[in-house]
């Protein structure tokens, strides 16, 4: 039997211990979500969304042990386990609570004058098992979140937490289990790279994985030959562009944030900041000063907590080497607080420049690497020039120019004066372009993405023969012709030209 270990990162102690589930597990989980999603699929969604409401009200009551837990698990403040894990979970939740049965409303469209005597619709039919599989570094948010959608649109879910965060989907576990969920609705498959791997073979109807791009590509090709549809959120090399008429105090509280928060391990963090040349020296030094001022250390009492796992800090140590060696200056941080804890102090490089790891891979730490440019045309270029396209900030007095340069950066995502908050509104869909992704959910597309859109055409049924069928008529070929003028030409009258005499034998209905 494996074991997956669980260890807070910022007091290195270890918590306990998981058992990870075997592909025998996943098996059965798979038959018992096959046999639930009958009965789950069948069940009105004011029902289903009953359950999820309790949820949210579970939620919301537990919050503050919950955010203890996820900080324990992952290193991060507790703050921000509330504000950015779970407040944004509660908030989507409440979203689909009033918005899915619009979404998910079977509609009636309109049916084009050539299928006359036709209705048409379209209905939002679930697709069976949904397999979700989450990253670490928001483990509540980013589970929850896709689970529950998955489950409003009707779908039986099996969820795989990250194995870096497990007792957040111990936690995740014991909230649904609280539910009394109908027996094989949503079943939880702890483990790694394993257990995700025997998920994805044992065949779900639907795949929703967040993680890496490396690892995005592997389950894509896996999923490829059973032809199972994927969602990829995946990670990102965000811009921040910050013109010289910004707000430049708000634009430096903002990359300090953007690029800080949850240690740098925001796959929409401020990853590089691109600063207008004539106030580069004076964002520089405001960005210095503060970084100097922010507070590392435990999960209760810091602004910064402790990075979730040593694989990501070598990283981190890694792009910082490589910038250094190429010529990069970190003017404060760049190193870890101590030989013990997952601590690293917030790093500011300057000196940078593209043929760095720092500006061109996800380094997902924190260090913010500053860089200045001298014209807009420079500043889309620079923005652009990355695999990633998940999301963008510009920073600008001058809101037409602000909206220009951001229609002009290829992202998923992007907040204009702003950081990466656009996720935390449930309205709008979130998804990346590029390396970043393949589709997108919250808003309205978060339900639609767990669904088949079904068209339902519909006739009557009293006419014994439809015009279109056997046997065609001799003038059947001009009368369409011109039924095509009629209705689709430049010179629609030419279309009473050609037609021929439609004699009653020509709509002979027997
Ligand atoms: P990861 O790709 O290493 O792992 C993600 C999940 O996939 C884990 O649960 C892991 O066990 C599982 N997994 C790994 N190999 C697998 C395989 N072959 N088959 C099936 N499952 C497998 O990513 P991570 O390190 O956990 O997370 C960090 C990455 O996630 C960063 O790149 C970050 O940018 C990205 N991310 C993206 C978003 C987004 O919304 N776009 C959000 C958060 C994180």
């Amino acid at each position: 039997m494996s074991v997956l270990e669980m260890w807070n990162p910022a007091t290195a102690k270890k918590m306990g211990e998981l058992k990870e589930a075997k592909k025998e597990d996943v098996e059965q989980a798979m038959a018992e979500a096959r046999e639930a999603f009958t009965s789950w699929k069948e069940m009105p969604l004011a029902e289903r969304l009953r359950f999820i409401k309790r949820l949210r009200e579970e939620i919301v009551e537990q919050a503050p042990e919950l955010a203890k837990k996820i900080a324990q698990d992952t290193g991060k403040v507790e703050l921000e386990a509330l504000m950015s894990d779970i407040l944004p979970t509660v908030s989507t939740l409440k979203y689909y609570e009033k918005k899915a049965a619009s979404i998910l409303k079977t509609k009636q469209v309109p049916t084009p004058v050539t299928l006359i005597g036709r209705r048409s619709r379209v209905e939002y039919r679930p697709m069976g098992v949904v397999a979700v599989i989450s990253p670490w570094n928001y483990p509540f948010m980013l589970s929850v979140i896709p689970v529950v959608s998955a489950m409003i649109a009707g779908n039986a879910v099996l969820f795989k937490p990250s194995e870096i965060s497990p007792l957040t989907g111990q936690v995740i576990e014991e909230l649904f289990s609280s539910l009394s969920l109908p027996k094989g609705v949503f079943r939880v498959l702890h483990g790694g790279k394993e257990t995700g791997h025997h998920l994805v073979d044992a065949g779900p109807d639907k795949i929703f994985f967040t993680g890496s791009a490396a690892t995005g590509r592997k389950i894509m090709a896996a999923a490829a030959e059973k032809l199972i549809p994927v969602d990829l959120e995946l990670g990102g090399k965000d811009p921040m562009v910050v013109f010289a008429d910004a707000d430049l105090d708000r634009a430096v509280n903002g990359a300090l944030w953007g690029a800080f928060t949850n240690a740098g391990q925001t796959c929409m963090a401020v990853e590089r900041v691109y600063v207008e040349s004539s106030v580069y020296d004076s964002f520089v030094q405001k960005v210095k000063e503060k970084t100097d001022q922010l507070r590392v250390g435990q999960p209760d009492d810091a602004d910064i907590g402790s990075m979730t796992s040593p694989q990501q800090m070598e990283i981190v140590e890694s792009h910082l080497k490589d910038a250094t060696e190429k010529g990069a200056r970190i003017l404060c941080g760049g190193k870890r607080l101590n030989g013990e804890t997952l601590h690293f102090e917030p790093t500011v490089l300057v000196d940078v420049d593209h043929s760095m790891k720092i500006m061109r891979d996800e380094t997902f730490g924190p260090v913010l690497p500053i860089m200045p440019f001298s014209s807009e045309e420079e500043a889309v270029q620079l923005a652009n020039e990355t695999p990633y396209g998940l999301n963008a900030s510009v920073w600008s007095k001058d809101r037409e120019k602000a909206g220009r340069v951001a229609a002009r950066i290829n992202s998923g995502n992007v907040c204009v004066n702003d950081v990466m908050i656009g996720i935390a509104n449930p309205h709008l869909p979130y998804g990346g372009n590029k390396d970043s992704g393949i589709g997108r959910y919250h808003g309205p597309e978060g339900l639609l993405t767990f669904v088949h859109p079904t068209s339902v055409l519909t006739h009557p049924g009293k006419k014994r023969r439809e015009l279109n069928w056997f046997p065609y008529h001799p003038d059947q070929f001009k009368a369409l012709r011109s039924l095509l003028h009629l209705l689709y030409g430049r010179r629609p009258l030419q279309g009473l030209k050609g037609l021929p005499k439609l004699t009653k034998e020509f709509f002979r209905s027997e």
